[in-house]
C-alpha cells in the first residue's frame, strides 16, 4: 500500500516536474527559466525533481498579476468568496489522499500525520470562507456630534512565504484568510519541499478562482523571497520560518514599509509537576516533540520536570524513546520519518557532539540511521543544565532535552530562560498553579494539560524571538486588512469660524 502511494506521488510530482516546475502566474503555469535547484527525497536521500529559481522577471509578473486581480477580488462580495473558498475546501478533501502522499514524498513527513493535515487544510478554508461575509464588519463609535463609523479593507496584494515543515496545511492556514479577506496573493514556498504548493494553487483555479487572484512562484529565500519582501506593490508580507530570517525580511521590507507578521522557532517548554496525571503527561511529552519528525515549530523540545518525579518519569520515558518507530514516512505504522535534508540532518547531528562537551548525557538515540535517506535515532538527553547549548537553541527535529526544576518559581524562571516564547505546556492537578503558571509563562500560547490541540477562532502565534502578530479567528483579518474610520457628522455641530 505505501510503495503504491509512493509510485502515484512521483507520478504526481513528475507530472508537476516535466512542466519544468516553475510558476503559476495569472492562472496558468509558467515554465521556469531562471536557475534550475534539485529536490530531493528525505527517504531515499535521492534527486526527487527540479525546481526553478524565479526570474526577477517571473517575480515580478505574479506580483503585476495579483495586482491587477486585486481591484476586482477586492470588490467581489463575500459570499462570492465564501463560496469559492468552499469549493477550494471541498477539491481538497477530494485530492486529500494525492496531497497527503505527495507531502509525504517531498517532506518526508509520516502518512499518520499528513493524511489529517490535508484535511486540517480543507478546515482552514471552510473556516475563512465562513467567515468572509463578516470581514469587513466593523463597529459603531458615536459621539454627541458625530456618529464614527469603522469598517475594514484589504491591504493589497501580499506575499506569502512559507517553510518546509507541513508546507501544504501551513500555507492553507496563512492563504485562506488573505483570500476571504479579499487580498491577492504572490505564494512562495519553501525550496526544500516545493511540490504541494502546486497541488494548492492548481486546486484554488479549479475551484473557480480568478486568474492572478492567487500565484505561486518557487525560488530561493536569498533571490525569489528577497523580492519578493521588497516588492513595492506588495503590501504586507505573511511569513513563517526561523527568527533570523524573520530580522532579514523586516529588514528587506524596511524600504517600503511592509506590514510584517511572523511566525518563528520556538524552544517551547513542557513542564511537568509531581501531582501532574503522569501517564498523560507521559503521552503529550512524547507526542509533542517525536511527532511530525520533531519538526515541528510548537514542538515541546524542553521537558522541564520536577526533581521529586524526575528519575521514574525520566526512566519511563526513555522507554518509549527507544521504541518509536522509525522509518518509512508513507508506512501507516511509521511513528518517525526522516529529517528533511542531508543540511538538516548534519546540523540535528552536530548537537550530540554538542551535548556530550557540555556535559549532558546521550540517554537514547544519538546517531544517524546507516542507510539511504537522512533517518536520524529519536534522542533523548538528559541531565542538560540551563546554560547548555541544547536548553537554548532550537534544534528542530526529533531530540527531547530534559532539565529538572525544584519548585515552581525554579520552573518559570528555567522555562523563560531562553529567546523564545511560542508555546509552553503545563502539567499539574493544581488550578491555582496551573493558573499561576500559565500566566507566568513567556509564551503566546499554552496549554495546560494538554498537548497542541488547535481550536481555529483562537489566536496562534508567538512572543520574544518567536513572532510578531497572531494567526486565526480574527486576527487573521487584522493583518490582512487595513481599518478605516469613517465619521459622519450631525449637522448641528459647532464648527470653528475663522476669518469671517
Ligand atoms: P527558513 O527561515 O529557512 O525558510 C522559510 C522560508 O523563508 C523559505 O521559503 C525560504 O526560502 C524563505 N527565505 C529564506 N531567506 C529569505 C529571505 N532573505 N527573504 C525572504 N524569504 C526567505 O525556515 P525553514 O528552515 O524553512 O523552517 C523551519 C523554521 O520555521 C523553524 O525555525 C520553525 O520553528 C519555523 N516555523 C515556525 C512556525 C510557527 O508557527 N511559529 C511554524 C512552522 C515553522
Amino acid at each position: 500500500m505505501s510503495n503504491d502511494r509512493r509510485s502515484a506521488a512521483i507520478r504526481r510530482i513528475h507530472a508537476i516536474d516535466s512542466d519544468c516546475p516553475g510558476h503559476f502566474i495569472g492562472g496558468k503555469a509558467v515554465n521556469g527559466a531562471g536557475q534550475v535547484f534539485d529536490v530531493w527525497e528525505p527517504a531515499t536521500g535521492a534527486p526527487l525533481g527540479k525546481a526553478a529559481d524565479a526570474t526577477e522577471g517571473e517575480l515580478n509578473a505574479a506580483v503585476k498579476a495579483a495586482k491587477d486581480a486585486f481591484p476586482d477580488w477586492a470588490s467581489v462580495s463575500g459570499d462570492k468568496r465564501r463560496a469559492v473558498l468552499h469549493r477550494i475546501a471541498d477539491l481538497i478533501v477530494e485530492r486529500a489522499d494525492e496531497i497527503a502522499a505527495v507531502e509525504c514524498v517531498d517532506s518526508g513527513q509520516c502518512w499518520r500525520f499528513m493524511s489529517k493535515a490535508a484535511i486540517r487544510g480543507a478546515e482552514n478554508f471552510r473556516f475563512f470562507a465562513d467567515r468572509a461575509p463578516g470581514a469587513r464588519d466593523g463597529q459603531a463609535l458615536p459621539t454627541s456630534g458625530m456618529m464614527n463609523v469603522t469598517t475594514r479593507l484589504p491591504i493589497g496584494p501580499v506575499g506569502v512565504i512559507t517553510p518546509w515543515n507541513t508546507p501544504f496545511m501551513l500555507s492553507t492556514w496563512k492563504i485562506a484568510p488573505a483570500l476571504a479577506a479579499g487580498c491577492t496573493v504572490v505564494h512562495k514556498p519553501a525550496e526544500w519541499s516545493p511540490y504541494s504548493a502546486r497541488l494548492l494553487v492548481e486546486i484554488a483555479h479549479e475551484a473557480g478562482l480568478p486568474a492572478g487572484v492567487f500565484n505561486s512562484v518557487n525560488g530561493l529565500g536569498e533571490t525569489t523571497g528577497k523580492r519578493l519582501t521588497e516588492h513595492p506593490d506588495i503590501k504586507a508580507v505573511a511569513f513563517v520560518g526561523e527568527s533570523r530570517t524573520g530580522s532579514a525580511i523586516m529588514k528587506q521590507g524596511a524600504d517600503t514599509l511592509k506590514r510584517v507578521h511572523f511566525e518563528l522557532g520556538g524552544k517551547n517548554p513542557v513542564v511537568v509537576f509531581e501531582d501532574a496525571d503522569l501517564d498523560r503527561a507521559l503521552d503529550a511529552v512524547v507526542f509533542m516533540i517525536y511527532s511530525l519528525n520533531g519538526q515541528r515549530c510548537t514542538s515541546s523540545s524542553r521537558l522541564l520536570v520536577q526533581e521529586s518525579i524526575r528519575e521514574a518519569f525520566v526512566a519511563k520515558l526513555a522507554e518509549r524513546v527507544a521504541r518509536l518507530k522509525v522509518g518509512d514516512p508513507l508506512d501507516p505504522e511509521t511513528e518517525v520519518g526522516p529529517l528533511i535534508h542531508q543540511r538538516h540532518l548534519d546540523k540535528v547531528a552536530s548537537y550530540m557532539e554538542i551535548a556530550r562537551a557540555d556535559g549532558a548525557n546521550v540517554a537514547v538515540g544519538g546517531e544517524r540511521i546507516a542507510g539511504e535517506g537522512y533517518f536520524f535515532k529519536p534522542t533523548l538527553f538528559t541531565d542538560a543544565a540551563q546554560a547548555m547549548r541544547i536548553a537554548q537553541e532550537e534544534i528542530f527535529g526529533p531530540v527531547l532535552t530534559v532539565i529538572s526544576f525544584n519548585d515552581e518559581a525554579d520552573a518559570i524562571a528555567k522555562a523563560n530562560d531562553v529567546e523564545y516564547g511560542l508555546a509552553g505546556y503545563v502539567w499539574t492537578r493544581d488550578l491555582g498553579r496551573a493558573l499561576r503558571v500559565s500566566q507566568a509563562l513567556e509564551a503566546g500560547m499554552v496549554w495546560v494539560n494538554s498537548e497542541n490541540v488547535r481550536h481555529l477562532p483562537t489566536p496562534f502565534g508567538g512572543v520574544k524571538a518567536s513572532g510578531i502578530g497572531r494567526d486565526g479567528g480574527d486576527w487573521s483579518f487584522d493583518f490582512y486588512m487595513e481599518t478605516k474610520n469613517i465619521a459622519l457628522a450631525h449637522d448641528d455641530h459647532a464648527i470653528q469660524k475663522l476669518g469671517v
